[in-house]
């Protein structure tokens, strides 16, 4: 049930009462450390997720179980999603025991996995249907800001809405960036993706054409990461790249379905996108090659000449 009367001024105020529950659904690579950081801002949580044990952890630090997506809504003032493809979230919401059929009380839904705008202003309808309300708010980061609280949220919603969520925002993240109404947190998402994934194939293209001239790789890219020419976010691949394991921070077939959600979009918005569609079958090729659950740098792999 929705309470009116909680005070946001003071986070401190929130803690102190503790009145006011949290719903999280999805409890993967970010999720988990998304949740963890409410739980331990002093926030009551209610989790779901579909594998049980990864809600092991954040229970013993007391946050609740609910067996169903509907539970956590029935009970929740604000609910989390943090799912992966479009198909997922349709599962985890529509259904008997669908977080869409424990909506109600103007309970607010705050989606922040990666999608297409369309699903985002079609779920906030679906939200205002069933009595509820709908924020889109995906994230700029990874893991390791995700555990850190230093994510950048790109946020759709009406302000009052976004006003509300601000101070869990906060929690978890390092700015809140309200890029206008409901959809524009995914749309801006799409395009931060757009240049990461972009940055990404092209410094695995570079290190294994230079490994095809017979350039040493550590050397290369290293030179590369130093320079002003390579985006700075990929300093975190290095290690990747040189030593060759892919430890899973961003999930690669994560990038290809973002790219695929980019495409779907820009081609109901006129907009060519010669660069994205190209370094999309890249990572179509690389997940086809049994890379999908390994870090997006793993391209590298897709790419590197066999010996
Ligand atoms: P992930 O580790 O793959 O976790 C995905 C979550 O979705 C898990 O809770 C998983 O449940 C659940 N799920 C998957 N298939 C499901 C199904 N069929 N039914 C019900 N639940 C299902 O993903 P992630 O890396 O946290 O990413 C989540 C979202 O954030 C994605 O949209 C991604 O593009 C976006 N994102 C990721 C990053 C990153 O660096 N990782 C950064 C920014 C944004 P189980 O635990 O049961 O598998």
């Amino acid at each position: 049930m929705i309470r009116q009367d909680y005070k946001w001024e003071n986070r401190k105020i929130i803690v102190e009462t503790g009145d006011l529950m949290i719903g999280f659904i999805g409890l993967g690579i970010m999720g988990e450390n998304m949740a963890r950081r409410l739980i331990e801002s002093g926030q009551e949580l209610i989790l779901h997720n579909r594998t049980k044990e990864k809600a092991d952890e954040l229970i013993k630090k007391g946050a609740q179980w609910a067996d169903t997506p509907a539970q956590v809504a029935e009970r929740a003032d604000i609910v989390f999603t943090m799912l992966t493809t479009p198909s997922v979230v349709e599962a985890v919401i529509y259904g008997e025991h669908g977080l869409l059929s424990g909506l109600s009380n103007n309970t607010l839904w705050v989606d922040t996995s990666t999608v297409k705008p369309a699903y985002s202003l079609k779920w906030a309808k679906d939200a205002r249907n069933a009595g509820g309300r709908f924020v889109d708010a995906p994230v700029a980061g990874s893991k390791g800001p995700a555990e850190q609280g230093k994510l950048h949220f790109l946020v759709g919603g009406s302000k009052k809405d976004v006003e509300e969520i601000t101070p869990l925002l906060d929690v978890m993240g390092q700015s809140v960036q309200h890029m206008g109404d409901i959809g524009k947190g995914s749309a801006t998402k799409l395009a931060v993706n757009l240049t990461l994934v972009q940055s990404m194939a092209g410094l695995a293209e570079a290190v294994s054409f230079g490994e095809s001239v017979g350039l040493d790789r550590a050397q290369l890219t290293d030179l590369l990461l130093m320079l002003p020419t390579t985006a700075p976010v990929l300093d975190g691949k290095r290690d990747m790249i040189v030593n060759g394991t892919f430890e899973t921070q961003f999930p690669l077939e994560h990038a290809y379905k973002d790219l695929q959600q980019l495409s779907e979009t820009a081609y109901e918005s006129g907009a060519p996108l010669p660069i994205s569609h190209a370094a999309k079958e890249l990572f179509a090729f690389a997940k086809q090659k049994g890379l999908g659950r390994e870090d997006f740098a793993a391209v590298y792999l897709a790419l590197k000449q066999e010996k």
